[in-house]
């Protein structure tokens, strides 16, 4: 079985809903929620709801931890590369994608592998 993780929202029990409910009959409490996953805030949260008084509590400390934005950015040709594909829907058993990097000022496109596509660290950005 895998380890289930628990929702890291500050307030998650004290949201009154039936499947928080947990315990033996006559002491039953309000618990955050446990999943195998959860959809919200990289896997971290069962709800927007958790996601943002999370955000409400810890927020300003992160951003102020990992480097508040104290200047614009500007997206110019060195930082203008993205990762993107088009997924033939109608090929299921052998799909085929064309990965590949798009550049947002040019336009110009440069093809990649899948791997290039899946790996978080590649791209053409220089700036
Ligand atoms: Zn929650």
């Amino acid at each position: 079985m895998s380890e289930l993780k628990l929702c890291q929202g500050t307030k998650c029990h004290t949201y009154h809903t039936q499947d928080r409910l947990k315990g033996t009959k006559g002491s039953k409490t309000y618990q955050t929620r446990r999943r195998s996953s959860f959809y919200y805030g990289n896997e971290n949260f069962c709800s927007l709801n958790c996601q943002t008084d999370w955000f409400n509590d810890f927020g300003d400390r992160a951003i102020d931890h990992f480097g508040r934005l104290t200047e614009v950015k500007h997206l110019i040709e060195d930082n203008a590369w993205i990762k993107d594909y088009d997924y033939d829907w109608r090929n299921d058993i052998n799909p085929k994608s064309n990965w590949r990097s798009v550049n947002k000022v040019t336009q110009e496109q440069r093809p990649m592998t899948e791997e290039q596509y899946n790996d978080e660290s590649y791209t053409l950005n220089t700036n």
